[in-house]
């Protein structure tokens, strides 16, 4: 991997710095050096070599605040006090290297990000008048023609107008096998053109395409921090005072301003301070690279604790791309009629049935309806012609010939739907669903790393959600409205357990968000990405125990990092005390743990 090889070399350079300074300090050449070199040149040294450091001393200390650099600065001010100018010099400079080893690490860890940031499109093509002319994407508005070349990156989110072409949708789902699409489908930006030209009208641009959202999301992740953080920052809050404390005694003890000065040398690295926030950027980019949008590292850290799973099931568990496969009318009625006003009250829904219902209905005239309303878990209704219309579960109809028709068509795992205009039942609809293939083998996967129970919740009757949980093999609620999974979810908090609930974000975006960690399906669409706290790009189950893992071995990370850099300083600062460790090489040791938590950190990366 070329980003270990980068890590490595700065690794080298450092080493063999050190090993020089170490060399040197034993072999007595910078006391030699001391003797030669007049106090006034060193002095004009250590300024030009800490000058922007030192300002930031200065104006924290304007602030009354102290940093770790008010530490350094002191440790070296009390070494040149003592004519050890060649120590005052070296501290100062490993101060700089210190710092400048910081930003790169943390640059560093930014660099999966980075290179997701790099996909945004810059120009595009538009057709204004008769010609085609390239603008920044910032010029194109919304409902402008856009023209995409064989190969070009798509500019915005838009409807295909004419053209047919492969789209490569890496970057946006992590999925390598491009897709075709044609007039009608929906292309996303930073999606690519493969083979073929496009024209597009344009949905969404900059900021608001579904990418767009997805970097600013990602920017935001790293303001939820996790607990470990949290008290990482507090551990800082009382730190500094703290060594400061220690080195004082440190002097007043053994009356030595060396060792005070080797104290804050040791202490005063930022290794603390980085351990979890690198580890965090690293696994945040490895996962968004995958496909997985995580909003915000205390979720990583929930995933990787939770040990319940609730699944949703329409859209979720199955492909959400429901058939219609009977209309069943009642006396009196045409199937062309129940489904002509099914399909007009269905107009304005998102959900999965709308999409089945409205496919079923191309070609018949569907009016356009008013007032309509989505009845959350129940269904939907509107005015159609003058007549309330309703469309949704058969809880809504008493009737019991009509029970037993619903009962007949849902023994086969149909979802069942019943039409009424004006209160009364005119006919029924049976849409079937297709399980996701995987989902069997990434549940089996989830159980085995430890999210010990799983449960199905669905809105939909008991016999269509039993023919689904009976392959699957876990157990089922059904018939819950929205606020019943919410129930769910909390009683499983309630009792200790940490709760991951997986849906499509349609009717269950509360349940998403009570949960410890909501995870939302369905690639790239609007709701999916606002929905919950972590969503998933492409529709494949497999992402799941994979974002597992990936949580797990975050944690895992975060912890060596911080167990490795309080250890390290812990016997830096004993030997410093102690006054077994020179200033020199105490500020010297410091640059390594930067390293060693960024190169621990990459670890996350390995798949
Ligand atoms: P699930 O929990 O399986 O995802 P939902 O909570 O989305 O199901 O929906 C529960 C039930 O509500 C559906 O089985 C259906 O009977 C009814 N329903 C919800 N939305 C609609 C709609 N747009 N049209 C018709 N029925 C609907
Ligand atoms: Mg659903």
């Amino acid at each position: 991997m070329v980003e270990t090889h980068r890590i490595l070399a700065v690794f080298g350079a450092l080493v063999g710095l050190v090993a020089v300074v170490v060399a040197g300090e034993l072999a007595g050449a910078f006391h030699a050096l001391e003797r030669q070199v007049p106090w006034p040149v060193w002095a004009a040294a250590i300024l030009a070599a800490g000058f922007p450091a030192f300002l930031g001393v200065v104006r924290a200390a304007l602030r009354r605040r102290i940093t770790p650099h008010t530490l350094m600065t002191a440790g070296a001010m009390a070494a040149a006090a003592v004519g050890e100018w060649s120590t005052a010099f070296l501290l100062v400079l490993f101060m700089r290297i210190g710092e400048a080893v910081e930003r790169f690490t943390t640059e560093h860890a930014r660099a999966a990000l980075r290179a997701l940031m790099e996909l945004r499109p810059e120009r595009g093509r538009v057709a204004r008048g008769c010609e085609e002319v390239e603008v920044p994407v910032e010029e194109i508005r919304p409902g402008e023609v856009v023209v995409v070349r064989p190969g070009e990156r798509i500019p915005v989110d838009g409807v295909v107008l004419e053209g047919y072409a492969a789209v490569d949708q890496s970057a946006m789902t992590g999925e390598a096998v491009p897709v075709e699409v044609r007039p009608g489908d929906r292309v996303l930006a930073t999606t690519i053109a493969l083979m073929g030209s496009l024209r597009l009208r344009a949905t969404q641009v900059g900021q608001a395409t579904a990418f767009g959202r997805l970097l600013h999301l990602i920017e935001q992740a790293e303001t939820h921090r996790p607990q470990v953080q949290r008290i990482a920052d507090r551990f800082s809050a009382f730190y500094l005072p703290v060594v400061a404390a220690v080195g004082l005694s440190t002097l007043l003890v053994r009356r030595d301003p060396l060792a005070m000065a080797a104290v804050f040398a040791v202490a005063c690295s930022c290794a603390v301070a980085l351990a979890t926030p690198v580890a965090l950027l690293a696994a945040v980019g490895a996962a968004a690279r995958r496909g997985i949008l995580i909003k915000g590292g205390r979720f990583l850290e929930a995933l990787a604790r939770a040990d319940v799973l609730l699944v949703d099931k329409t859209g979720t568990l199955t492909r959400g791309h429901l058939q219609i496969t009977d209309v069943v009318p009642r006396d009196g009625w045409r199937k062309e009629q129940v489904l002509e006003l099914a399909a007009s009250v269905e107009r304005y829904s998102e959900h999965p049935i709308a999409r089945a219902i409205l496919r079923a209905a191309s070609g018949l005239a569907v009016p356009d309806p008013q007032d309509f309303r989505a009845l959350p878990g129940i269904g939907v209704q509107a005015r159609v012609d003058g007549h309330e219309v309703t469309v949704g579960t058969p809880r809504l109809v008493a009737d019991p010939e009509v029970q037993d028709q619903v009962r007949r068509l849902s023994e086969a795992g149909k979802t069942v739907l019943c039409v009424l205009r004006d209160g009364e039942p005119i006919g029924l609809l049976a849409a079937s669903d297709e399980l996701r293939p995987e989902a069997a083998q990434a549940l089996a996967a989830l159980r085995e790393l430890g999210l010990a129970t799983i449960e199905l919740l669905t809105g939909d009757r008991p016999e269509a959600a039993a023919s689904v949980a009976h392959t699957l093999g876990i157990p089922y609620r059904a018939g819950l409205l929205p606020e019943d999974k919410i129930a769910v979810v909390r009683d499983y908090q309630a009792r200790g357990h940490v709760v991951v609930m997986v849906g499509d974000g349609v009717n269950d975006a509360p349940a998403l968000a009570q949960a410890d960690v909501g995870i939302a399906m369905g690639g790239g669409t609007d709701v999916a990405l606002e929905a919950g706290h972590i969503a998933l790009l492409r529709d494949d189950w497999h992402l799941l125990p994979e974002a597992v893992r990936l949580a797990r071995r975050t944690v895992r990370v975060i912890r060596t990092n911080l167990v490795f850099t309080a250890l390290y300083n812990l016997l830096g600062l004993s030997l410093a005390t102690l006054g077994h460790l020179p200033p020199v090489l105490a500020a010297a040791a410091q640059v390594f743990p930067d390293v060693g938590i960024l190169l621990n950190s990459a670890r996350i990366l390995r798949r």
